[in-house]
């Protein structure tokens, strides 16, 4: 059993690993060619087909790799994750973000080794001891590359679902990412809160601030946040209390900006809040909108409210016996592998509502548990025998999902 880092090093599966993660795909302003180039590398290595879509732009591809099944007139399993990787504040890193360091515990650190790279590398590696062990599956696997998910997917996943080469994929089911969990349980996120941004402005009585003026824009303000802070609050005690409840239970509010005034002893003729909200999938939107207009009225003339960002409710994924795809997941994670398993809604958002937007069944799982949440952060990581563990656990479920 490997044990040190020069055989964690040595591992055919950890190369490949690293050095994908050495590519930095990292945003802003993403090159994802040399990615296309290792992609194209992996596919002829694994005597796959690959094929590379444009659907918005050639900065932008959308790789695919198809492994035909013995009925391919079957719907197809996809099994999806992102290129891209978010930005690094190097300074905060104790090992380079695009080294893929091994240390002695055999922690691989990287950018990118928990979201996602280690699930795109863990798919091919799951196929490869499958084709090497001459299995071969009934049902097509296209395992796909998107660019953009980092910054919404609008130019990558969200357009490529609406092509005709989407359509000929024939999907039936797709996996995508989860999140690592700190303990034994594994997450698996069947749904997604949505997007609320909105920026409010208040106008008000400008003059010396040496006076009591009428009608100002900090009142209207102040009042705004009292109604803002106070639903935060209910929430943010709502989840307390629920010990079964997780982030995407509930609807989360912040305040993120406040902009206004012109010189210290002027009393400024307008203030800004942009305020961010991730909605819960079971909240009444319609009557929270409503809400928030009747909060702007009562808060004073001229309060003018602006939806920055207002994303639709996406029906989760049904997580119930009609779905045979979700049964044959749990089987293999809970029957056969003896895991305890979560089910949840995402609190942030992935390409899966994309996909969920077309109607094709998803389920969100990244296989980390005992490893801490570090996406988006400094000095991400992921334990090499995490990640080979990993492609154990894929292995057995496409041998049942893509046999059903
Ligand atoms: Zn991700």
């Amino acid at each position: 059993m490997a044990c040190n880092k020069e055989d964690w090093a040595e591992n055919d599966e950890i190369k490949i690993f690293r050095e994908y993660l050495r590519i930095p795909s990292v945003h802003p302003n993403v090159n994802y060619e040399p990615c296309v180039g290792f992609l194209k590398r992996q596919a002829a290595n694994l005597n796959l087909p690959i094929a590379i879509y444009y659907p918005v732009d050639d900065q932008n591809p959308v790789v695919v790799i198809t492994w035909k099944g013995s009925q391919p007139e079957l719907p197809a399993i996809m099994l999806n994750s992102h290129m891209d990787v978010v930005a690094v504040t190097e300074k905060y890193w104790t090992h380079p973000p695009f080294g893929a360091d091994i240390d002695d515990e055999g922690r691989i650190f990287a950018r990118g080794t928990q979201d996602m790279k280690s699930v795109g590398m863990q798919y091919l590696a799951a196929i490869r001891v499958l084709k090497q062990n001459g299995i071969h599956l009934k049902r097509t696997i296209h395992v796909i590359y998107t660019p953009d998910e980092e910054t919404g997917g609008y130019r990558g996943m969200a357009k490529f679902v609406k092509t005709h080469d989407f359509a000929a994929l024939n999907v039936g089911f797709s996996l995508d990412e989860g999140i690592a969990s700190s303990d034994e349980v594994f997450p698996i996120f069947y749904g997604e809160r949505y997007v609320w941004a909105i920026l409010i402005k208040c106008p008000g009585t400008s003059g010396h601030a040496s006076l009591f003026h009428k009608n100002t824009a900090m009142e209207k303000i102040q009042f705004l946040m009292e109604k803002f802070l106070n639903f935060r609050k209910t929430e943010e005690q709502r989840l307390k209390n629920n010990p079964t409840f997780t982030a995407g239970d509930v609807t989360t509010v912040n305040i993120t900006t406040i902009n206004g005034g012109i010189q210290q002893n002027v009393v400024p003729p307008e203030v800004k809040m942009s305020v961010d909200i991730r909605m819960a999938v079971d909240i009444d939107w319609k009557q929270f909108e409503q809400n928030i207009f009747e909060w702007c009225k009562q808060a004073g003339e001229g309060v003018e409210v602006e939806f920055i960002q207002k994303l639709q409710r996406i029906e989760p994924t049904k997580l119930d016996a009609n779905n045979m795809y979700w049964m044959t997941f749990k089987k293999v994670l809970v029957d056969d592998l003896k895991f305890k398993i979560k089910p949840q809604i995402f609190p942030g958002a992935t390409d899966s509502r994309h996909l969920r937007e077309v109607d094709i069944p998803v389920i969100g799982f990244s296989p980390m548990n005992h490893t801490p949440v570090l996406l988006h952060e400094h000095d991400e990581f992921i334990k090499a025998s995490t990640y080979l563990d990993g492609i154990e656990i894929y292995k057995k479920l496409l041998i049942e999902i893509a046999n059903l």
